[in-house]
């Protein structure tokens, strides 16, 4: 799988792309990122790509041409185009697996007040949002997206990382998690996670994950056998 990010900031990209788990994974591989600076498609002598929007109103938006070129310079048959941009769909973790099937990703990073429809209309196959609220620039969204898809795909994630029994990967949030000391001050892990009995271990991550899930987002258990479950379990764990 190979990611492709337009952006106005490579700068940006670089720090990510070079440290953590993501930068790791990168170096041994196991995906590629690679990112085009805008700026190299423009005309103007200034390395110009923004324009005042027809109709008025405030603020730039980012023009066609440079675009254009961009986007035709990155782009393959089997290319997926992504706009980062709050009017887009939500972005979700089973939008992250779909995602991660894809063999090429073209990111565009939006600036000012976005881009122009000129440029969604001709290339782009889906608008994604990374949350209900407004950041200046796309570059925190797409590293976002890039994130969460890549941590899905075989080897991204070490021996001692995984994406299984997380928050979102079997539509509840995940259940508490303790480490060393066994107790600090006078907070202590709870008894059952040092019983060693990994079926009881199982259960009660099971009741802690639907109770945090009914108590946050209500909004995620659309299936009443949870709620069925979750009271027996109650019995037992509370
Ligand atoms: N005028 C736009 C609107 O009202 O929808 C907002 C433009 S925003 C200031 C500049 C750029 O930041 C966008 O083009 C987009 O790429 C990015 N951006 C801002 N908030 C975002 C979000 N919630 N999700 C994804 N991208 C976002």
């Amino acid at each position: 799988m190979k990611f492709d990010i337009i952006t106005l900031f490579p700068e940006l990209i670089e720090v990510y792309a070079n440290n953590g788990i993501i930068g790791r994974a990168i170096k041994n591989n196991y995906f590629q990122l690679d990112y085009t600076n805008l700026r190299d498609f423009s005309e103007n002598k200034h390395n110009k790509v923004d324009d005042y929007p027809y109709g008025g109103g405030p603020g730039m938006l980012i023009k066609p041409e440079p675009m254009f070129k961009a986007l035709d310079a990155v782009k393959m048959d089997n290319s997926y185009i992504i706009y980062l941009s709050p009017k887009g769909n939500l972005f979700t973790q089973n939008k992250a697996r779909e995602l991660s099937k894809k063999d090429h990703i073209i990111l565009i990073a939006g600036h000012y007040e976005g881009i122009d429809q000129r440029i969604i209309d001709k290339y782009v196959d889906e608008e994604i949002s990374m949350g209900d609220y407004v950041l200046t620039s796309g570059e925190l969204p797409v590293l976002m997206l890039v994130d969460a898809v890549s941590r899905l795909l075989p080897g991204v994630l070490g021996s001692d990382e995984s994406s299984i029994d997380e928050s979102h990967s079997n539509s509840l949030l995940e259940y508490p998690q303790y480490t060393r000391p066994e107790s600090y001050l006078d907070l202590d892990v709870p008894e059952i996670l040092l019983s060693g009995h990994h079926k009881n271990i199982d259960e009660w991550r099971r009741y802690k994950s639907i109770e945090i899930t009914i108590e946050r987002r209500p909004d995620m258990i659309k299936d009443n056998e949870v709620i069925e479950e979750f009271k027996k379990l109650e019995k037992k764990y509370k």
